[in-house]
């Protein structure tokens, strides 16, 4: 309700909170070069040092943190003496150290947070003012702080310093796992960002987050330009998500199917165009008809500004809040290098090569002629949402809601199933039972979702929401996805040689897997769904969804381009470089599929809003999957789940390498895409 007030009183989300000019302080390094080159020469006089290069590069790391709050050049001086490590031994001891306090940490922290969010994620009844208030306090925000002021951190930056992703790319394939997990060690202190930077960043996504969530179209309140309803009375869409499924859902409709279409491509370039009349966005009190963009009120035609482009300045809210750390963080100085060789740990440049490669294969022309033939029409533009090769069970809706009612009728008879569901899989008894002992099962709140330990000892978490009646198919097609979060978290947790490696290399990679279990969940439940040319529709399906995934995630890369090559732009410059993008890639791309033109379509994503430079992360997620699927055909599917994923976090290529023997690449999809084709 909160947040509804803010909207509706304020208006414009940019002024929610208007912060008081407060002096930031500036990033100016107090160490000097010559400084960090006569340390490192006092200190490689130690004989016991094996790798000379650790030295300099360990001194720069740990003088690039130090702040002069933290104390003057001579006290960084002689700390380094003090606290640099000589001898190996003695260098894994410390590191052994480490490791397992930060387990200790992690762990009791994210179990902590688990705890205090618990009346809010879970279906615990009446909630009050305080738990929302426990839910959002951050039991972590100063530890980072904390270890600076007791120099833990600067010990473990000057013994453990951070290589960039090229230096981790170049690392030689006979590197031990520990040496690896010595160079994760080293992640752990990229860069100092002063707390207040951070919270702005996370408070202007949570301010987009919720201009998004209240983005509502009503849809019964929509006319044609002869003033006739087309959509039931109380259809509410939120953008783009809902309106997207929409147009999904009416392939079907043969009647009226492709009118809704037309009618929900118009809001959306309305949306994106912000012509749209602000008065129609979550309002069920007027009239609106798209075509002619005519608002009316009591059967009366009245005037309405449009939407003051409060859509582009969620973008520039994020740029600017970005922009702010970028100076703290030397290594990775623009949000795109941090988004992309940081957290994803794929260049930015390697990851555009791969969607424009995979998007100018003459594969998806011929797929489109394939959609015209099946849909009788030609393409348009909303038509990279056609969803017509999806495999659509042969079983009625109802009779799988029946089978999944009975069979669950609440958490703990998911939870009991798990063993079994494994076993299915082709894990061994004990194996199932290790596997499921450490996930339970809650009865969540709101949708589903799954979240992992952080410690050994502690158990992942599968959320899922069982309404009275028992669990409905959807809602046991969510747990079965949830549950190979679940897998992979177990497996890179429990089953893995060191802490520090625990986990997966970035989100597509727990995707991937999550993705692979939801794909069998009729076996799972004991139905073979096996339909002609099953295999070949959802090729031509994967083919086609990743065409326009990345498509949204080119326009969303070449967006933050922009915005660092003019910092100073307006919403409305925004805008327009915005729809020029959106057409620009459409042009390149998907003009010589659909023979269209100049279509904005791929501007609509609401992950660009609220969510800056995630959708990469989609068509990693689907490609991996695809790899480890082709993989896996014909293989013992659980023992080979078990020792992908016990490699833990890795770099993605390696991981890749590991896992399938190749990189991540789309060669496969497109060699599939031939044979389902011809
Ligand atoms: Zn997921």
């Amino acid at each position: 309700m909160k947040r509804i007030l803010i909207i509706l009183f304020c208006g414009f989300s940019a002024c929610t909170t208007p912060t008081p000019e407060k002096a930031i302080p500036n990033f100016n390094p107090i160490i000097s070069e010559m400084t960090i080159n006569q340390i490192t020469d006092t200190l490689k006089q130690k004989k016991e040092v094996q790798d000379l290069d650790r030295i300099g590069k360990g001194v720069k790391h740990a003088a690039s943190l130090w702040r002069i709050e933290d104390g003057s050049a001579a006290d960084f001086a002689a700390f380094c003496k003090l606290n640099f490590i000589a001898k190996e031994g003695e260098r894994e001891l410390f590191f052994d150290k480490v490791s397992k306090n930060l387990e200790s940490i992690y762990g009791h922290f994210n179990k902590i947070t688990l705890d205090l969010k618990e009346n809010i994620d879970l279906n615990n009844g009446k909630t009050l003012d305080i738990d929302k208030e426990f839910s959002a306090y951050s039991v972590g925000a100063h530890l980072l702080d904390d270890l600076y002021a007791n120099k833990i951190a600067f010990m473990i930056a000057l013994n453990f310093p951070y290589y960039t992703l090229e230096e981790k790319g170049k690392l030689d394939h006979s590197f031990s796992r520990k040496a690896w997990a010595m160079v994760r060690l080293g992640d752990v202190l990229v860069s100092r960002v002063p707390a207040e930077l951070q919270q702005a960043a996370i408070k202007a996504e949570a301010d987009a987050d919720i201009y998004i969530s209240e983005y509502n179209i009503e849809m019964g309140k929509l006319r044609t330009n002869m003033g006739k309803q087309i959509f039931p009375d109380n259809l509410v869409l939120l953008s783009h998500w809902n309106l997207r499924d929409e147009i999904k859902a009416n392939y079907g409709n043969k009647e009226t199917g492709l009118e809704k279409q037309e009618m929900i491509y118009k809001v959306m370039e309305r949306i994106i165009n912000q012509d749209i009349p602000e008065k129609v966005i979550n309002n069920p009190q007027v009239l609106w008809a798209p075509f002619t963009n005519k608002v009316f009120e009591n059967n009366i035609e009245i005037a309405c500004p449009a939407e003051p482009d409060r859509r582009y300045q969620q973008i520039i809210n994020n740029f600017k809040a970005a922009k702010a750390i970028d100076a703290f963080s030397p290594e990775m100085n623009t949000l795109l290098s941090r988004k992309f060789s940081g957290e994803m740990e794929i260049p930015l440049e390697e990851v555009e090569a791969l969607f424009t490669g995979y998007l100018r294969s003459p594969q998806l022309a011929k797929i489109g002629t394939v959609i015209e033939k099946r849909l009788g029409r030609s393409l348009r533009p909303y038509d990279i949402w056609y969803d017509g090769f999806k495999s659509r069970s042969a079983i009625p809706q109802h009779d799988l809601d029946a089978k999944t009612t009975t069979r669950y009728p609440n958490p703990k008879a998911f939870e009991a199933d798990m063993p079994r569901m494994l076993m299915q899989l082709g894990w061994s008894k004990e194996r199932a039972d290790f596997l499921s002992g450490k996930i339970t099962v809650d009865p969540a709140r709101g949708s589903g979702h799954a979240w992992g330990a952080s410690m050994k000892g502690e158990k992942a978490h599968l959320r899922t929401r069982i309404p009275e009646t028992g669990m409905d198919y959807k809602g046991y097609n969510i747990a079965v996805h949830e549950f190979g979060h679940n897998i992979e978290q177990t497996n890179s947790l429990y089953n893995i040689d060191y802490y520090l490696l625990n986990g997966v290399p970035n989100t597509a990679f727990t995707e991937a897997l999550a993705f692979i279990f939801q794909s069998r969940d009729l076996r799972l439940l004991g139905i073979s769904n096996n339909q002609p040319d099953q295999e070949k529709l959802s090729t031509l399906d994967t083919g086609w969804s990743l065409m326009e995934i990345m498509g949204v995630g080119l326009v969303d890369m070449k967006i933050w381009k922009w915005l660092y090559a003019h910092p100073e732009s307006t919403a409305a410059e925004l805008k327009t470089a915005v729809l020029s993008i959106s057409k620009e890639v459409w042009n390149a791309y998907f003009a010589p599929v659909f023979g269209i033109k100049d279509q904005p379509i791929l501007g609509i994503y609401s992950h660009m809003i609220s969510n800056p430079l995630y959708l990469a992360a989609y068509s990693y997620g689907q490609i991996i999957e695809f790899q480890l699927e082709e993989h896996l055909a014909g293989k013992n599917f659980s023992n080979e789940i078990d020792r992908i994923y016990q490699q833990g976090k890795m770099i993605p290529q390696r991981w890749m390498e590991g896992a399938v023997g190749t990189k991540i690449s789309v060669q496969p999809i497109l060699n599939k895409l031939d044979k389902a084709l011809n």
